[in-house]
């Protein structure tokens, strides 16, 4: 479990300010860790403790700690979702719940597969669409 410092330090690192606003989204991500979240479903959820925070200062939080490294971002039928896992894997969209699931994927191995004709990539970005476990099995008991 990481600890709300792990976040107010990056944030501190980037030269935020640390406002009870941005503690307040720090502890929804906290909280949601690991999953995939989106600025609306965090705006939702905390509007009512935060009446003065704007959907678009939430994007704005989420941006900072994506930029200070803390969490990553990935879009998903044109909406932005962002996750607390930094680390490289596969996000299994499930196109019957809309769940995302996380998948582990060796980097290394990947790219050494997509680099062998001579290409470099440096950075690898993954979705992978169906059908989830759970929502199968009740298609399944129908
Ligand atoms: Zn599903
Ligand atoms: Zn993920």
């Amino acid at each position: 479990m990481v600890e709300r410092e792990y976040y107010i330090n990056s944030l501190k690192r980037s030269n935020y300010k640390i406002t009870p606003q941005r503690i307040t989204v720090i502890d929804y991500v906290k909280g949601h860790s690991p999953g995939h979240f989106t600025a609306e479903a965090i705006y939702n959820a905390i509007k009512s403790e935060e009446p003065t925070i704007t959907l678009a200062t939430v994007y704005n939080i989420l941006k900072a700690l994506q930029s200070a490294g803390t969490i990553h971002s990935l879009e998903v039928n044109g909406t932005t979702w962002f996750e607390t896992n930094t680390k490289f894997h596969g996000n299994f969209v499930c196109d019957v719940c809309g769940n995302i699931y996380d998948l582990d994927i060796d980097e290394a191995s990947l790219l050494e597969d997509v680099d062998r004709d001579g290409n470099e990539i440096k950075q690898a970005s993954l979705i992978l669409r169906g059908v989830c476990r759970s929502c199968r099995k009740k298609e399944a008991d129908r």
